[in-house]
């Protein structure tokens, strides 16, 4: 099939300059997949790196001491961010969250969000930005993200006892640090804080009722996510899943519960509030209630690469146009095609696909969720 050209002016990096279709028109303003979701969710990667070592995500064992992270030349740099970032708004784009690795390990992140809190939707509304952090380094933070113009952030704990956390993240980190920060953040209005426990059977599962039992009234939405066969590293396997339907009725046997309604299209969370008023959880069932007809989210990767899916086993280069000279017409010219023909539903797909695909060394990897993002 004939492809479009996109002239560079820097032919090094002409390799990875995405395939487009010619008969694909260059569309402008909002663009939908062919499953018939729209582009709304930017997660950006501002960093590979991170100080947990969380074992469904980067597990020390792989991602030791000597792992090398990229080069700090090669990523995005925030003035590349927020050129990109300002092309996915006009394709539709309206929240962004920014991710990692842990993305306060960036230096100077909050100048990031500075500059992308001056964006504007084609109707004139400010972005909705948001970040998802570990917490080590969120209470000092905090105040600067706020002045920066941070709306919102979501927190990761996955248990309240140092042991059990510890299990998880395997590093020595005060889980009352991460409640502190948690604090210090609804302090200067970065709230409601949403608390994400990844729960992993047999591991911190016993844990579910007490972080509930802490956060209820507290103002913070706790979430629990059923445990994901994310990247390639993580090990995991279905019996160390815990469904939310269980996670949901251990809280009703302590708390009566009752479903909300879905906030957004193409929210993750199902949310479910405390009949006594105590405020509300979520649950997020990506193995068992798969969510990815409503997905509308896009992740770029903290080189610039575009993911479609967190399960993807490939990106599209962006920085190759942004580096290669392009415009912004060309840029925005690759991108929208780029998500005309997406067509991902990996959560859909899961139960159906074999799992010796992991086993197969040929086989194409799924990302790593510290470099895209969760
Ligand atoms: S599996 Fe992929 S398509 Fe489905 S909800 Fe997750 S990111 Fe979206």
């Amino acid at each position: 099939m004939p492809e479009r050209v996109i002239p560079l002016a820097d032919q090094r990096y002409a390799a990875a300059v995405p395939r487009i279709p010619e008969s694909t028109p260059p569309p402008t303003g909002r663009v939908i997949d062919r499953l018939g979701r729209p582009l709304r969710d930017l997660r950006i990667s501002v960093t590979d790196r991170c100080n947990f070592r969380c074992s469904y995500c980067m597990p020390k064992e792989l991602f030791g001491k000597d792992y090398a992270f990229l080069p700090h030349s090669s990523l995005l740099s925030f003035e590349e961010i927020t050129r990109l970032t300002r092309l996915f708004v006009a394709h539709g784009v309206g929240k962004i969250r920014l991710t990692g690795g842990e993305p306060l390990l960036r230096k100077n992140v909050e100048e990031l969000v500075a500059q992308l809190s001056t964006l504007r939707t084609p109707e004139g509304k400010p972005l909705d930005l948001t970040l998802t952090t570990n917490g080590s380094l969120l209470a000092r933070k905090a105040q600067a993200l706020k002045d920066a113009g941070l709306a919102r952030v979501t927190v990761s704990l996955d248990a309240l006892d140092d042991m059990v956390f510890r299990r998880m993240n395997d590093v020595d980190f005060p889980v009352a640090d991460v409640l502190r920060a948690i604090d210090r953040a609804m302090e200067v209005g970065l709230g409601p804080v949403k608390v994400n426990m990844v729960v992993k059977r047999g591991t911190n599962d016993h844990e579910i009722v007490r972080m509930a039992r802490h956060f209820r009234g507290s103002g913070a939405v706790l979430r629990f996510i059923e445990y994901m066969d994310v990247g390639a590293s993580n090990g995991w396997r279905m019996d160390e899943v815990l469904p939310s339907k269980e996670v949901i009725a251990r809280l009703q046997a302590e708390f009566g519960l009752e479903p909300l309604q879905a906030q957004a299209v193409g929210e993750t969370a199902q949310r479910w509030r405390y009949m006594d008023g105590a405020g509300e959880i979520g649950v997020i069932s990506s193995v068992t209630q798969a969510f990815c007809r409503d997905c509308n989210r896009a992740r770029l990767s903290t080189e610039g690469k575009l993911f479609l899916c967190l399960f993807a086993t490939r990106g599209h280069d962006l920085r190759a146009l942004l580096r290669g000279g392009c415009s912004d017409e060309q840029i925005s010219a690759a991108i929208a095609p780029i998500w005309q023909q997406r067509d991902d539903r990996y959560s859909e797909l899961r139960s159906a696909l074999p799992r010796e695909h992991d086993a197969d060394a040929a086989a194409p990897k799924r990302v790593e969720m510290h470099y895209i993002g969760g």
